[in-house]
């Protein structure tokens, strides 16, 4: 159905059939919250939200870009004029990725691109991973570089941080390009070693919540890197490459070699704990025992909260309230200060906790939160 309405946009566009159509969905991350960038561990799912894109090739070394979801006509890109930073609207992403790729050495002669996204932008769900895994998968098809799902998240991060110029790890382009459906992907960020998860709620009766709180606190970005340059010099003084390299059975060590240096005590403890916790619910998920991961998502909030520092009062409040309403577990999700949160619960108590989180959002003036049930859904395919 969205193949076909995204063919019928191209077709009116560019008045010719595409070559084919694509998908990649956005994510969501269910524990391994700022451990990406230390060569850490993750645990991404893909959403039933993805960006769809029908493409052809061109030969002429023009790169046509369309949203349907932006109000702006065809932007009409050449190759040889494509340089990092250059571009600051939305057609950075895609355009980026095709730079990537050509950098890397792949003949790219060209494309015409339409696209239209269900992921919500902005609350850190990974449209723009999505965005990028979608051109990248169309275009590694036409031009058949054969490059496998890994390299081309590779490029896709390339394409964000060099190209858009956001620092983001390599999580969010890997799940959209490599997640299964009915799991989430253990995936190990220093050699991305990857692990498919049998990830099935409904089987078990419950259901995963993403509560999207529709705010973005305006440091963000700043923070961000704040905290990527905090936990790079953690890693100096404990002298190891990257926080990954400190074992959880070490950290009391480590941190009392980093004696009175409170920031980079909290950072350090965050990834060590985090990277610990996204292994314990590998194995709570392995061993069938679902809902005994619930309190490990709790503890990962209140680190991301009280260590990592990087809530907002609207992201405690849903995980205060979901879980004063009954839930297994809640954390917030993605990079902080805004954006989501997830919510484990039974099915029983999904309409109560909904309600809940919107009754208290109303009740301290917040934005009525968006509240959707997130199936852990295929990641990037051919569609048509
Ligand atoms: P997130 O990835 O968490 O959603 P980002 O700030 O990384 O947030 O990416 C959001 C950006 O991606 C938007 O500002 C826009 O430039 C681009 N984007 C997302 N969805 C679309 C879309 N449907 N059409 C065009 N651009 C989009
Ligand atoms: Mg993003």
């Amino acid at each position: 159905m969205r193949a076909q309405q995204v063919r019928a946009g191209f077709v009116e566009l560019y008045g010719t059939e595409p070559e084919g159509v694509w998908s990649a969905p956005g994510r969501v991350n269910l524990i391994g919250e700022h451990t990406d960038y230390n060569d850490g561990f993750v645990m991404p799912f893909a959403l039933p939200h993805t960006a769809v894109a029908a493409v052809s090739r061109r030969a002429d070394g023009v790169l046509r870009l369309h949203s349907a979801d932006i109000e702006d006509g065809v932007a009409e890109l050449r190759l040889d004029d494509l340089a990092p930073e250059s571009d600051r609207a939305w057609t950075a992403y895609p355009a980026g990725v095709v730079w990537a790729l050509r950098e890397a050495g792949h003949a790219v002669t060209g494309a015409d691109i339409h696209l239209s996204s269900t992921v919500p932008s902005g609350a850190g769900l990974s449209s723009s991973a999505a965005l990028e895994v979608v051109v990248a998968l169309a275009l590694n098809d036409l031009f058949e570089l054969g490059l496998q799902r890994w390299q081309l998240a590779r490029l896709c991060q390339r394409a964000e941080n060099v190209y858009v110029g956001a620092p983001t790890g390599i999580m969010d382009q890997t799940a959209s390009a490599c997640c299964e459906e009915g799991h989430a992907l253990f995936l190990d960020t220093r050699d991305l070693s990857q692990k498919q998860i049998p990830f099935d709620l409904a089987a078990e009766g419950m259901r995963l919540l993403v509560v999207d709180t529709r705010v973005k606190h305006s440091h963000s970005e700043g923070e961000y890197g704040k905290r990527r340059a905090g936990c790079e010099r953690g890693a100096a003084l404990l002298g190891v490459d990257a926080l990954r390299d400190i074992p959880y059975a070490d950290l009391d060590a480590a941190l009392a070699r980093l004696g009175d240096d409170e920031e980079a005590v909290r950072l350090v403890r965050h990834v060590v704990t985090e990277d610990e916790r996204v292994e314990k619910v590998v194995d709570l998920l392995r061993s069938g025992e679902t809902r005994a991961i619930g309190p490990v998502l709790v503890a990962g909030h209140a680190s991301l909260r009280d260590d990592f520092r990087i809530s907002c009062p609207e992201l405690d409040l849903v995980v205060d309230t979901a879980m004063s309403a009954g839930a297994l577990g809640s954390r917030m999700t993605g990079g902080g200060f805004g954006g989501s949160a997830i919510v484990l619960a039974d099915v029983a108590d999904v309409d109560t906790i909904t309600k809940a989180v919107e009754e208290a959002f109303a009740a301290a003036g917040f934005t009525a939160p968006r509240v959707f049930e997130a199936v852990p859904s295929p990641g990037a395919r051919r569609l048509v």
